[in-house]
């Protein structure tokens, strides 16, 4: 096995639901502590994941704002519990700081752009309090754009102009830009206005499983020509249209990626939490060894596992935050 990192994941989402009867050493969820250290996790990144249905909805945005703060302070309360285990990073020089010191990496995320609901401040608050990417957009529209959606006039409508706005600070700022979601007219808007390489935290390809929420050869084209990465993502309905999506699956997601963007777009992003683990083959973080197996039945050199396991998301992370 090999050092890890890993884009995305949704466990804060699921110790929230818990509450006090579980913990991020233990719980039967897709990522603890000890599946982290089974997989050889260097960084993981938590996504403050907010549906915006949970709220009420004459204030949802404000509400969505207030629980992101309230996730953040949870999964710090994890940390400091465990701090012999996991630290949080804010920069690729502290997540090698961290893995020398034995310890996994805690990256901080937003998963839903609308609770910046219109004032752009809140992006450099958010990065105050440890915030290093930001998923700009769930599924449903919000003050930055669109989703991705079945419905071509939806897929096709680009950012609002404070999206713009957004992507201008989060560039300034030095915060990852995370397209997954975003419609496609979305994405092209953000590939051209971005000033630094953007990531796709947990797509898969649209040409082996058509999904919306996957990303077209030319978007992945596009994203790796401007040094972006595409983490791959473990949920079954990304992987195959129908049946169980096996770790070969998830290869071939890979192989495509590599090949259309270049061995240096490809990334992991599981999405672990997000969904349950046993609807696919590899159910957990600390299985992921399953897929490594198969990379190297692939015949993919352990140079380019290296680059897809952790290399590729560094020099993003490096050049970026
Ligand atoms: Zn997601």
């Amino acid at each position: 096995m090999d050092k890890l990192i890993d884009l995305h994941c949704d466990t804060i989402w699921r110790l929230m639901e818990a509450g006090e009867n579980a913990t991020l050493e233990n719980n039967p969820f897709c990522v603890n502590l000890k599946e982290m250290r089974r997989a050889d996790t260097m960084a993981q990144f938590f996504a403050c994941f907010v549906d915006m249905q949970w709220f009420q909805e004459e204030n949802k945005f404000e509400e969505g704002y207030q629980y992101v703060k309230k996730m953040i302070e949870r999964l710090r309360k994890e940390v400091e519990h465990f701090s012999d285990k996991i630290a949080f990073a804010k920069s690729g020089k502290e997540i090698e700081e961290n893995r020398e010191e034995g310890k996994i990496s805690a990256i901080l995320t937003v998963e839903e752009g609308g609770i910046l609901n219109n004032k752009i401040e809140r992006i450099e608050e958010l990065r105050n309090e440890g915030i290093r990417l930001m998923t700009v957009l769930w599924n449903y529209e919000n003050c930055i754009g669109y989703p991705n959606s079945k419905n071509a006039e939806i897929m096709a409508k680009g950012l609002k102009p404070f999206g713009f706005e957004v992507i201008e600070r989060m560039n300034d700022v030095g915060m990852l830009i995370d397209v997954s979601h975003l419609s496609d007219g979305g994405f092209w808007d953000i590939l051209q206005t971005s000033r630094v390489p953007v990531v796709a935290s947990h797509s898969n390809a649209r040409a082996l499983c058509p999904h919306p929420r996957n990303m077209t050869d030319d978007m992945i084209r596009g994203l790796g020509e401007k040094g972006g990465v595409i983490g791959v993502n473990f949920y079954p309905p990304f992987i195959r249209e129908s049946g169980k999506a096996t770790a070969k699956n998830i290869v071939s997601h890979i192989q495509h990626i590599a090949n259309v963007g270049g061995m240096e777009s490809v990334c992991i992003g599981t999405d672990f939490d997000g969904f349950i683990g046993e609807e696919g083959e590899i159910g957990k973080v600390g299985q992921i060894n399953i897929l490594y197996e198969e990379l190297k039945r692939a015949k993919f050199t352990e140079k380019q596992i290296e680059k897809i396991w952790r290399g590729n998301a560094m020099r993003v992370i490096k050049e970026v935050i």
